[in-house]
């Protein structure tokens, strides 16, 4: 089964709903190495989504729908978050490119041009305590579980739970880069909130793809 527009629009619902469900968790989470906006941030950037989601044609491509969520991410979310999350969704857009449905080899491409996108704006490398440690893991999952012939489905469950492990594995490090990067070895013991939301939106995409 490949993904369409149903899967696209699925998950940018999920999304703005586990982002408004985690939206106090990751306020915490930036509390403590950040400024605290991050929940905040996110959530006003997936209402002001949600309330355009609906104004797409019916012959919308995934592709259009997710350059629709990064023009208004990087419109209404600002901070660190919203330039970042706004290029990945822009280049997973060009990388969906006009195509009605997306196999496992085009899922693989959407998620490494996002990461890609992530690293062209904010310059991190893995284990900057940033989401890229989400993203790359992800990425990296689901290039192995394409490699072994999984499902559309299957790759995206193989990436969240990276991402998930990813996010995690944010807890003991250092920060290289962003707000985080002020506290020094402070910032120990606290997991990244950016790898932490990007851990439920890429969930979120799994999901959308269970139907
Ligand atoms: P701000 O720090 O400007 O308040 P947010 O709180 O919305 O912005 O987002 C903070 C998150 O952004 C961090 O937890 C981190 O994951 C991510 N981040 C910050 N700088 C970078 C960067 N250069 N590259 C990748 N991610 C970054
Ligand atoms: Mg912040
Ligand atoms: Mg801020």
């Amino acid at each position: 089964m490949s993904l369409g527009i149903t899967w696209t629009t699925d998950w940018i619902r999920e999304s703005a709903r586990v982002v408004a469900e985690h939206r106090v968790e990751l306020i915490n989470l930036d509390r403590a190495i950040g400024d605290g906006d991050h929940g905040e941030n996110l959530d006003r950037g997936y209402t002001a989504v949600m309330a355009k989601l609906d104004d797409l044609p019916p012959d919308a491509t995934p592709g259009d729908a997710l350059k629709l969520v990064a023009t208004t991410l990087i419109s209404t979310v600002g901070g660190a978050s919203g330039p970042l999350l706004g290029t990945a969704y822009l280049k997973a857009a060009g990388a969906a490119g006009a195509e009605k449905e997306l196999d496992g080899a085009a899922v693989v491409a959407l998620l490494t041009a996002a990461r890609d996108g992530i690293v062209l704006r904010g310059k991190a490398e893995s284990g900057d305590k940033t989401m890229i440690d989400a993203w790359t893991p992800a990425v990296d999952a689901a290039a192995a579980a394409l490699a072994a012939g999984k499902t559309e489905a299957e790759i995206l469950d193989a990436a969240a739970t990276a991402a998930e492990a990813g996010a995690v594995a944010t807890e003991p490090l250092v920060a290289r880069k962003g707000r985080a990067s002020y506290l020094g070895e402070r910032a120990i013991g606290h997991r990244d909130p950016g790898a932490q939301s990007s851990s439920l939106l890429l969930r979120a995409a799994a999901d959308a793809a269970k139907g």
